[in-house]
Parts: C-alpha cells; structure tokens; sequence
C-alpha cells in the first residue's frame, strides 16, 4: 500500500505528535514545531501496526458497501440497522421514501439521482427530528444550549460547532448506530463549553460518554458505510 504522509508542525502544539488518517493514501502527523525530523520518523515507525490494521479495516467496511443503484432488495441503513428497500412507481402519487415495518417503500421512476435525492431528503428530514431530541436531551446534561442546530450535507465532518454555538450535524450520521450519533452530539455540544480539543474538553465528553474512544474509533473505520 502507497502512504502518503503529510507532516503539520505547528507553533501551537506543544507536546504530543498524533497523526490522523485522512484517506487510504494519506496520513496527516501534527507535531510541534520544532520536532526533529528523526523523531516524526520513530513516531510514525511505532505506529505501522495501527495503521495498517486500520487501513485494512477501513478498506473491509468499504468493500461491504457496494455503490447504490435504488433497485428493490437493496439495504439502506437506519439508526445502524439495514432495511430492504422495495420500490415502486406510481406517477400519480408524490415522489419519495416511506418507511413501514422494518422496510423502505421508494417512489419515483427509474432514475438514479432523483431515487438519490429521494432518500437524501428522507434522512434529511428523519435526522432533523431525530437530533433534536438528543440535543435536547444532552444540552441539559450538558449545561450547554446551542444556538441552532442546522442538517447539511457534509461529508467529511461529521459535526461542527461555530463560534456563536451554532451546531451542524451531516444527514449521513442518522445511518450510524444511536450510541454513535450520540458521541457526535456530545462532542459538538461539549465545543459549546471548551471551545478546542483540551484535556478539559475530552474529560466533559467522557463524562457523558465513558466509551467515546470506542465510537470514534467505529467512525474512523466505518465512515464509509454512511455513504449513500
Ligand atoms: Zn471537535
């Protein structure tokens, strides 16, 4: 496997050198600003085993989720479990995905990007009520009220917090397991407290999420599983 890695020093870090592994041919090592070239090379050294057992992980996830084609029979997953989809065309009732007794009822004509946007508006809308209540429920716990929460369509961040404590959370999120989803609205809604990822910070989201480790880690590995 070609690995790719990118090397951020920054004046700001000061003791620790991490690395994050962006796509499966690039690795970004963060480390402070004055590191010794040898001592980035050790650190990156000690780690193979990890990342070649994540990659290798990440790259099982992937093969598991096939490329959608909205064909009757397919999966597509909801709060971590996997639904059949069937699917139907009835030109005369409206377009769209209908969720029933464990299964997905789709709508809409042979046309792949507008059976696409059938369920990205489902999960849309699902997600919108769904973050909600865990919001509510964990700002209270919390102590800590954002200012709006909004669904995009991010694919690369899972949540972000601005800072005027508005949250955005990626639609995509409502296909991971609940306890996942959860971890994404505590960590956003700690950021509302500690406003960058401090010692401090990880603590409060522990707190609420003792295994958060295990989440991100089930993040890290399966994030493509949420694609749609
Ligand atoms: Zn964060």
């Amino acid at each position: 496997m070609d690995v790719n890695y990118r090397i951020h020093k920054s004046k700001k870090r000061k003791k620790t050198i991490s690395l994050r592994i962006q796509s499966e041919s690039e690795i970004i090592v963060s480390a402070p600003y004055f590191t010794p070239a040898a001592e980035i090379s050790r650190f990156i050294e000690e780690k193979q085993n990890w990342i070649q057992k994540t990659l290798r992980q990440q790259k099982d996830a992937a093969l598991k989720n096939k490329t959608k084609e909205y064909q009757a029979g397919e999966t597509f997953l909801y709060l971590g479990q996997a639904y059949p989809l069937e699917v139907f065309f009835e030109p005369f009732e409206s377009e769209g995905v209908v969720f029933s007794n464990s299964r997905f009822y789709l709508n809409a004509r042979e046309d792949t990007e507008l059976r696409k946007r059938c369920f990205v508006s489902w999960y849309k809308k699902k997600a919108a009520e769904y973050f909600r209540q865990r919001v509510d429920l964990y700002s209270r716990m919390l102590k800590s009220q954002p200012e709006n929460i909004r669904i995009t369509s991010a694919k690369s961040r899972w949540g972000s917090c601005s800072e005027d404590d508005r949250l955005a959370f990626s639609f995509q999120l409502i296909m991971a397991p609940p306890a996942i989803i959860d971890y994404v609205i505590v960590h956003e809604l700690a950021h509302i407290r500690e406003k960058n990822h401090s010692r401090d910070f990880w603590r409060l989201v522990e707190s609420i999420i003792p295994d958060y480790h295990q989440h991100r880690r089930w993040l890290r590995i399966n994030h493509q599983l949420l694609n749609i």
